[in-house]
């Protein structure tokens, strides 16, 4: 009963389709323009991946992930990694797109009612 209604509650906290694929865009922006915010967040950030690849099958499949579903690898780690991997989770928003599963957290939530940066119309409009 009680894991039902966590669960329940996850999802409803968790993002839609719509919203990873932006997130997904926003990463990528993020991490190519503003390396301040960027830096800041991962100053929050708190705990160690766990090498889940959750991240790594967001909106579809990174072509270099490897490995098992058990036991998932990223085939270009100590390679060419975008820096978008490398700073996932950037911020709650971004823990949303993997259901808060992940094994970081931030010490202080970052995303608040003015959504500074990068936020798309349709989100503007669903938090007014
Ligand atoms: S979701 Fe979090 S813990 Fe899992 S692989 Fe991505 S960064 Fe690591």
């Amino acid at each position: 009963m009680r894991s039902t209604r966590l669960r329940r509650l996850m999802r409803s906290a968790s993002s839609t389709r719509l919203t990873k694929i932006w997130n997904k865009i926003r990463r990528f922006v993020l991490c190519a323009v503003s390396s301040e915010y960027v830096s800041r967040q991962a100053a929050l950030r708190q705990g160690e991946c766990v090498g889940c690849g959750r991240c790594c099958k967001l909106v579809f499949q990174c072509p270099f992930l490897g490995g098992t579903d058990e036991n998932p690898r990223c085939l270009i780690y100590n390679s060419v990694r975008p820096n978008q991997c490398a700073a996932f989770p950037i911020d709650e928003r971004d823990l949303a797109d993997v259901n808060y599963l992940c094994s970081y957290s931030f010490s202080q939530p970052r995303v608040t009612a003015v959504q500074p940066l990068l936020t798309p119309v349709f989100e503007r409009q669903q938090s007014s």
